[in-house]
């Protein structure tokens, strides 16, 4: 699901609840806006050895080592060709992704995974809960979403991992952080990428949005019952987290588009890099949230 930024802590949600798996001839549209977030996307180096190689509307990162690179989030099933073509175009082999992460287990982030997992042969790890649904496919119950999304193909060779627990492939190493709210196994990724002497605390975020299906309440929810601690949980993690360059899993959201054009113009100092994004996001979250649950209480 998208959101994005009209100015500082307001943000418009195209809640794309009308969605469908429409097979047409071979193109598959998995949601009414999936078009926009498909379009396509030139990758470009982010910082070091830090790649972005999604779509214009959703993020896909690609952290790379001589002995195999770590791709963190596939996109829609629709974009699976893209993602593999923008890594080919800089100059690295699919086959050598080692490993596939995910932020969440929704089809707009994890829809293309399985096409993804055929094409590289990659492992994929996941947080116990998100681990549960690429295994089986489909959507996780206690989502709050859950009636409106589209379901994911189920996922093989996935593994679950721990709050913290570092992976590793070649040298390079990330850890995930479990930033749940949006949904139950949201996880959030951390890692170091450096240029020479120079090296930044990069930061993979999962989306904070307390959107649902209708009739679902974060503040009373007998599938969810621990939404808001959840949310807290997270909103704790980006504010005291070692963050210079965010990457939002809807890239709109950490304004990378912005910062990007500011950068081709040959803004100093990169506008990639700011360590006050995270805590932004935090307040942005909490803000949200708290609006959203003022509108529980007044229904
Ligand atoms: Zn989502």
């Amino acid at each position: 699901m998208s959101c994005r930024p009209i100015k500082h802590g307001v943000f418009a949600c195209l809640l794309a609840v009308i969605c469908c798996s429409v097979a047409l001839g071979q193109k598959v549209r998995s949601c009414a806006n999936c078009d926009a977030l498909n379009k396509a996307q030139p990758p470009f180096r982010i910082f070091g050895n830090t790649y972005y190689v999604g779509t214009h509307g959703l993020s896909s990162v690609l952290i790379t080592s001589p002995a195999g690179h770590v791709l963190i989030d596939g996109d829609l099933p629709e974009s699976a060709g893209q993602i593999v073509g923008n890594i080919q175009s800089l100059g690295f082999r699919v086959e050598d992704v080692k490993l596939i992460v995910n932020s969440h287990v929704h089809f707009d982030h994890a829809g293309g995974i399985a096409e993804l997992q055929r094409r590289s042969g990659a492992r994929v790890a996941a947080s116990e809960w998100s681990a549960e649904v690429l295994r089986k496919g489909g959507v996780g119950k206690g989502d709050p979403q859950y009636g409106t999304l589209t379901p994911i193909a189920a996922v093989k060779n996935v593994s679950a991992f721990r709050d913290g627990e570092s992976l590793h492939v070649g040298e390079s190493t990330v850890t995930p952080h479990l930033t749940p709210g949006h949904t139950p196994g949201g996880t959030s990724w951390t890692w170091k990428s450096c240029e020479g002497a120079v090296c930044y605390e990069m930061v993979y975020a999962d989306s904070l949005n307390p959107i649902s299906a209708p009739g679902f309440r974060f503040s009373k929810s007998r599938e969810y019952p621990e939404a808001i601690e959840d949310f807290e949980k997270s909103f704790t993690f980006f504010e005291s987290a070692p963050c210079d360059v965010l990457i939002t899993a809807h890239p709109e959201v950490s304004r990378l588009w912005d910062h990007l054009a500011l950068r081709e113009k040959g803004v100093k100092p990169d506008p990639l890099v700011d360590s006050a994004a995270c805590r932004n996001l935090a307040e942005n979250g909490r803000q949200r949230l708290r609006q959203r649950l003022a509108s529980e209480g007044k229904q």
